[in-house]
């Protein structure tokens, strides 16, 4: 870890006053439908706080007119910051440009379908201010998804959570409140694969967990298909464990313990017995698997490499094509 990193976790650094108390970070495409009434939930819910807040809006390249909409919203109270991306680079990559531009002294990522309640918000601050750093929020019914989104689901958290390193809440997603020092931790990390439910839990810190029904989506479309899922499921995989390619070196040990063992047991027989060998068809099963098993390491070597070589080229992460600050005085900045 680096040194910068380190002492980042090891000192809890005095906070600035006069900081919005959470910055909402809301990652949003192509998504005219609903973000209105997202802007209205959230400002309801924030002016029943002590305190004033920032909502983060970030425009990951829609092409439609939420970004028109956005630039529209204004608050009494709190300070709204809006980012538009060049293009769609991915909620992922969206996510982390709000996460760096938010300037509270907690952050909460948050889906502008409304997905996520935001009467939830409070009581995540509540838990956050009786001393947690990371308030979970785990979902105890996934409502409107369908038995193999759910079965799937499971499965994949299973998966990661046997062979990765750090510990994933089962149906805990990006709704989660993250203390100022965690958004600092995950703004350091530099890496390019950004499975943000991975990051958000790298830093560990202390967290605490509380129940939440989450709401089917009102409008408009989920923007995952099963191959995009699948797509972060292994980049989930590949960024936080290596243990597959250990599994790998596993296999290929047993499988030449196998070979060994048969080819003994074939020899024996032959001398013993006079066995005549018939070998067709075994042949073809032994050499149909061993090139099964072989092009399966030899692609999970290549997600390994495929990785490295992305994060070898340096590029950002995303491109900031606009970015605007009002403040709860409604006056507008262009910076
Ligand atoms: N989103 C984004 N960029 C994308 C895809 C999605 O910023 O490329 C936003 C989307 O507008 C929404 C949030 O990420 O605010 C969650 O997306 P979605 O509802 O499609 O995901 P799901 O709830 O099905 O996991
Ligand atoms: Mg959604």
């Amino acid at each position: 870890m680096s040194s910068q990193l380190l002492s980042l976790v090891e000192q809890q650094r005095p906070i600035p006053s006069g900081l919005p108390l959470v910055s909402i970070v809301v990652p949003f495409f192509n998504e005219s439908k609903s973000i209105e009434a997202c802007h209205n939930a959230l400002v309801k819910v924030l002016d029943s706080l002590q305190t004033h807040c920032e909502i983060v809006y970030i425009d990951d390249g829609s092409s439609d007119d939420s970004w028109r909409q956005v630039c529209s919203f204004r608050s009494q109270k709190h300070q709204i910051s809006r980012i538009k991306l060049s293009r769609n680079f991915g909620k992922e990559a969206a996510l982390s440009a709000g996460l760096k531009a938010s300037n509270g002294r907690a952050a909460i990522p948050f889906d502008a379908d409304l997905q996520d309640p935001p009467e939830y918000i409070p009581k995540m601050i509540d838990a956050w201010q009786a001393g947690a750093d990371i308030v979970e929020m785990k979902r105890s019914e996934r409502l409107g998804e369908s038995t193999m989104k759910k079965t799937s689901a499971k499965l994949f958290y299973k998966i990661l959570n046997l062979l990765s390193d750090i510990e994933l809440s089962e149906n805990v997603g990006d709704f989660r409140l993250l203390d100022k020092r965690v958004v600092d931790v995950i703004n350091s990390l530099p890496e390019r694969s950004r499975y943000m439910k991975g990051l958000l839990s790298w830093p560990g810190f202390k967290r605490k967990t509380l129940l939440f029904n989450r709401n089917p989506r009102q409008t408009g479309e989920s923007k995952w298909n099963y191959f995009a899922l699948l797509h972060l499921a292994f980049e989930g995989i590949t960024s936080f464990s290596i243990k597959p390619l250990r599994l790998a070196t596993i296999a290929g040990v047993l499988t030449s313990f196998i070979a060994l063992s048969y080819a003994l047991i074939t020899l024996f027989k032959t001398l013993i017995y006079g066995d005549p060998v018939a070998g067709y068809p075994t042949l073809e099963i032994t050499m149909l698997f061993l090139g099964g098993v072989q092009l399966l390491c030899i692609g999970l070597l290549g997600e390994y490499i495929g990785r490295l070589f992305i994060e070898s080229k340096q590029r950002p992460l995303y491109v900031i094509m606009d970015k605007q600050l009002t403040s709860p005085c409604h006056q507008t900045a262009n910076k």
